[in-house]
């Protein structure tokens, strides 16, 4: 990070500016005076708030020169990150296919849709207890006791790895406990610091959904926190949780006949600034099940290491989300998938780190 004085800027407003930095942050700084005094702050700069700086007499102007996100960005860690779930690789030149329904309704339901998704032929099945809706009125999933006993059940039933989204801090010990796989942080918690920071004290693997009001730099600052094992007033606290995935879903935007804005250059975009391994939902974004399988091929195509998507038994009986979800079609959307995938490294462009035209190494 440089700050750069003002014109006219006197020796005490610097040293005001070096003292704040050490003080606040515990980082050194190096001074150059020309015409204009330029002040360098070495080392990891995430906590110094711009702001902060800029309210100080006599400075201009504060710089980042490295991403905020350091823990995520490719600058600082060029090959592609490979995160292990029970023996299934996800990133690299991985194509992970998660699927399931939306929500666990009841252990019928459940099961049934869990077996769809296994024979569909997906990596990771999705087990979801209880959810972030878009209106708090609308269905959440059972209570959390019977939801874990069911996605347990499906688990058993599959032999899949699990993910489950967990909206509540006091919930983390009942998902370790339950055994679930990667712990998913919904687009509507995508920023909630306290469970971000609850993420990078456990060893297990996270999916983070971009939330649906951020851009690329809010998203990936939240992945690099949960990595950081940094605490709020910047002290090393742990190692950091390294095993975070990412997960695209669209933003929101001003169309009303598609559930969220998906945009796909903002994949191959992901994937050249950050190392961590990325996969898309086609379902939540598009919201509607007569869109979701092309969507699906789009993010491939575009470079996401994997589809999570919803599947389930009866859609038109779904509690939540029905709309967007997909039944029989899901076997041939997986197939698919995989021959986009496979094409794509057969002409050399999906091939893990240099997968975003980045070198390895
Ligand atoms: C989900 O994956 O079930 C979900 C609710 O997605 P999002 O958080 O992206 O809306
Ligand atoms: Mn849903």
């Amino acid at each position: 990070m440089i700050i750069h004085m003002a014109e006219g800027a006197s020796p005490e407003q610097t040293q005001r500016v070096i003292d704040r930095i050490w003080t606040d942050y515990g980082l050194h700084c190096e001074t150059i005076v020309s015409a204009t005094t330029v002040v360098g702050v070495k080392g990891i700069t995430s906590y110094v708030d711009e702001g902060r700086i800029l309210e100080l007499p006599g400075v201009d102007r504060v710089i980042r020169i490295t991403e905020k996100y350091k823990d995520a960005s490719r600058n600082f860690h060029h090959e592609d990150t490979i995160v292990d779930v029970q023996g299934t690789p996800i990133g690299g030149p991985h194509l992970t296919m998660v699927g399931g329904p939306c929500a666990i309704e009841s252990e019928s339901q459940a099961l049934e849709s869990a077996r769809m998704a296994k024979d569909a032929g997906v990596d990771v099945l999705r087990t979801f207890v209880d959810k972030s809706r878009t209106s708090p009125y609308d269905y959440r999933g059972l209570p959390l006791e019977q939801g874990l006993e069911i996605a347990q059940a499906m688990m058993a039933e599959t032999g899949l790895p699990s993910v489950s989204e967990l909206i509540d801090i006091r919930h983390l010990d009942a998902f370790l406990k339950a055994g679930i796989s990667i712990i998913q942080i919904g687009a509507r918690s995508a920023q909630y610091s306290p469970l971000l920071e609850e993420l990078s004290r456990v060893d297990v693997p996270v999916i983070l959904k971009h939330g649906f009001g951020n851009d690329m730099n809010e998203w990936l600052c939240a992945a690099a926190y949960i990595m950081s094992g940094i605490d709020r007033e910047g002290r090393t606290v742990g190692s950091g949780n390294r095993k975070v995935i990412l997960c695209y879903r669209g933003i929101k935007a001003f169309e009303t006949e598609t559930r969220f804005a998906a945009d796909i250059s903002m994949i191959p975009l992901v994937r050249t600034k950050s190392h961590l391994p990325l996969l898309a939902d086609p379902s939540h974004s598009s919201g509607d099940r007569s869109l979701v399988e092309r969507v699906a091929y789009a993010f491939v195509a575009a470079g996401a290491q994997g589809v999570e998507f919803d599947i389930h038994n009866n859609p038109e009986e779904a509690l939540v989300d029905g709309k967007q979800a997909v039944n029989s079609e899901a076997r041939r959307i997986v197939e698919n998938a995989r021959k986009i995938h496979a094409m794509l490294a057969g002409v050399g462009i999906e091939t893990g780190s240099n997968a975003a035209g980045v070198p390895a190494g």
